[in-house]
């Protein structure tokens, strides 16, 4: 199968790697036999909603953010219509928070968002940095931990009943106190984990691609076949030890 991908202003949102997540998929998709193809997707290109399977957005400092504000703003119901017809979207940090209503940045100026997922930041005084651990259910019955690193001021919260990535079980999560990671708009996922987090999360690269080819066969997700996936086994081992090691929130 072809599977196309549209990258949100790779040159502007993509801080420790997040670039990486895409390389993952790229690769994890041709061990499947199938066709991966990254294109960039930058400020006023206009986005055909049809024309991919997947959409990411990568993280950012707030001068960068407030750069693609504007316009990932204008796109908001473009990108809530492919979400609604079963595109996958993965959005980090930078881009998680600015695909919510909007982010205040440190300087107090606000940045509009494309109101996709449902929730508002704020940044606060100290930022949230450090490794961080998950437990997350996407699937009803299928629990699985994501492993990643968190760097922000941004202070997010959920509107009441918004679904959440997962729980955190170290670290600070979405606003250091609700105890809440992510969010979660059917294909679509926001978090605020870097690392890159496909990497160290295979199982969570295989969802996504998952849903991104269902969408590419117009069919429903079916099962990859599985890898080896050693490497990426003793990342996470790694990576989930060190946010333990922090001793919780
Ligand atoms: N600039 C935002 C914040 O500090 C997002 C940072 C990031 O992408 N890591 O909250």
């Amino acid at each position: 199968m072809r599977i196309v991908v549209g990258h949100l202003y790779p040159d502007y949102l993509n801080i420790y790697a997040d670039r990486g997540n895409m390389a993952v998929l790229v690769r994890r998709a041709a061990l499947r036999g199938h066709d991966l193809y990254v294109r960039s997707i930058d400020l006023r290109d206009p986005v055909d909603p049809h024309a991919y399977d997947l959409l990411y957005v990568g993280g950012g400092q707030d001068r960068e953010q407030a750069l693609v504000a504007p316009d990932l703003a204008a796109r908001g119901d473009v990108l809530t219509k492919a979400v609604a017809e079963g595109v996958a979207l993965l959005a980090v940090s930078g881009g998680y928070q600015l695909l919510g209503r909007g982010y205040r940045g440190r300087d107090g100026s606000w940045m509009p968002g494309a109101g996709l997922f449902p929730h508002e930041t704020v940044a606060g005084e100290r930022r949230m940095i450090g490794d961080v651990l998950l437990d997350c259910e996407l699937e009803p019955g299928e629990r699985h931990t994501v492993a990643g690193f968190e760097n922000h001021a941004g202070r997010t919260l959920l509107d009441d009943g918004a679904m959440p990535l997962g729980r955190v079980v170290a670290g600070h999560g979405n606003d250091g106190s609700s105890g809440f990671e992510g969010c979660r708009v059917g294909t679509a996922i926001g978090t605020y984990l870097h690392g890159p987090l496909l990497p160290r999360n295979p199982w969570f690269a295989d969802w996504l691609l998952t849903r991104a080819l269902a969408h590419a066969t117009g069919g429903e997700p079916t099962e990859l076949e599985p890898l080896p996936d050693e490497l990426e086994r003793l990342a996470h081992a790694v990576s989930a030890q060190r946010a333990r090691a922090r001793g919780g929130r």
